[in-house]
């Protein structure tokens, strides 16, 4: 028995707003084939008919580029993409639109920030905090702006259980710390992190904080004018959005004192052939065509998780990840990477007693269970565990407990399979 009785969601009825959730794999001649559970959402999240709706409306009816064009459709589209970035903003709790740059993800996101801002204010001997559990994408922009700058990137140490050594910050946070990144939410060990108390330390230090929110900002509620976060990025493509969008929010006085990251067209107030002068937010950060119709589709999925409730998708997908920690748990020889399920996000990683995590999810997928294997672009996070490879499970809200259940069985089959070896 689980502690999970009953999902206060109606999972049922949301299910059948995502046609590929009804999946059946395997079937061959003879053979019924096993229903899909699809466990990798941290990588990517379905997306449900009102979201692919909205897209396919926009190309049939609304569809032309935008702030160009002097005509009708491309009014509409712009209207459109302007409604979409309102709606991103009050999401994410941004005081105007202005502050909201739309990227083509998370990354890009980053690498924005890294090259704007990081060229621009970043010195030899200047330091740059991240953390032991920081996905590559907000490793690597920062690696670069180092050898760029001759800047030095620190990273903050984690305990063993997979969670910031804060008692350390004010040590690692020294008068050259001029930016931390940290995510609020670990790819990897699902960890939330402290961000308030990181950025109230961080600007007590003189320090900017960039927050990596690919990972918080589709599971939980985020305010970034309560959190004062100086700079946040993230992903449509995690939160039932299209891919090819993301999104860079900042502070509008840092936005308006950085240079362009990329030069083109919509980024420019005037060219002349000895120069240019940027155009004013967001236009400033958006060189060339943006993604359009990606954007839109961001905005009917943000309308979507406002249906459900933000805080439901929460509550859910922690029931979701007790079950996970309780069924794992009974397999026997399961190491979970990451803290109790209390303090953490609906991401369950986990090593299991001489098996690989590739065979893992191998084994699994013939069971038609979708988890990931590898470092999930964590390697330094990986080193520090003493691992090379792990085993992910990650929720969203229209997974159900049977689904988390069906993991704990065909992980103790695999177990046996490989006792028998
Ligand atoms: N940061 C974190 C914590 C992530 O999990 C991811 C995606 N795995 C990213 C950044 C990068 O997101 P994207 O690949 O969508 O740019």
């Amino acid at each position: 028995m689980t502690t999970a009785t009953k999902d206060q969601l109606d999972v049922e009825r949301i299910r059948a707003d995502f046609p590929i959730l009804a999946t059946i794999l395997h079937a061959k001649a003879g053979t019924a084939g096993v229903p899909l559970a699809y466990l990798d959402n941290a990588a990517t999240t379905q997306r449900p008919r009102q979201v692919v709706q909205s897209m396919v409306d926009v190309y049939e009816k609304h569809y032309a580029n935008v702030h160009r064009g002097i005509h009708w459709l491309s009014d509409q589209s712009t209207d459109l993409f302007e409604e979409a970035r309102g709606k991103v903003a009050a999401f994410i709790g941004s005081a105007s639109t202005e502050q909201v740059i739309f990227t083509h993800g998370a990354t890009e996101s980053i690498n924005l920030v890294a090259r704007s801002w990081g060229d621009a204010n970043l010195k030899s001997g200047d330091e740059i905090l991240l953390t032991e559990m920081e996905h590559h994408a907000n490793i690597v922009p920062w690696q670069q702006a180092a050898a760029r700058t001759g800047a030095v990137v620190r990273f903050l140490p984690i305990t063993d259980d997979g969670r910031l050594t804060l008692d350390k910050f004010d040590e690692y946070l020294t008068p050259r710390t001029k930016l931390v990144a940290v995510a609020a939410v670990s790819n990897v060990l699902g960890t939330i992190n402290p961000v308030q108390e990181i950025i109230a330390r961080a600007h007590a230090a003189g320090a900017l904080v960039m927050v990596d929110a690919a990972q918080s900002v589709p599971h939980t509620k985020t305010d970034v004018t309560a959190l004062d976060a100086d700079f946040l990025a993230f992903s449509g493509h995690k939160m039932l959005g299209p891919t090819g969008v993301g999104i860079l929010y900042g502070k509008r006085e840092l936005l308006e004192a950085m240079p362009p990251f990329m030069g083109g067209g919509s980024m420019i107030r005037r060219v002349t052939t000895s120069g240019f002068e940027p155009a004013e937010l967001p236009a400033r950060f958006e060189a060339g065509t943006p993604p359009i119709v990606p954007a839109i589709g961001l905005g009917a999925a943000i309308g979507y998780l406002n249906t459900i409730g933000i805080d439901a998708i929460h509550e859910h997908e922690l029931r979701l990840t007790r079950v996970a920690h309780e069924v794992l748990t009974a397999v026997g020889g399961v190491r979970f990477l990451g803290p109790d399920p209390e303090h953490k996000s609906g991401i369950v990683s986990f090593t299991l007693e001489k098996v690989h995590a590739h065979d893992i999810a191998q084994l699994l997928d013939r069971q038609g269970i979708a988890v990931r294997a590898g470092h999930h672009c964590a390697m330094p996070l990986h080193k520090r565990l003493g691992i090379t490879a792990s085993s992910r499970a990650s929720f969203y809200f229209y997974n159900t407990t049977e689904e988390v259940e069906r993991l704990g069985r065909a992980l103790e089959e695999i177990k046996r399979i490989f006792r028998r070896k």
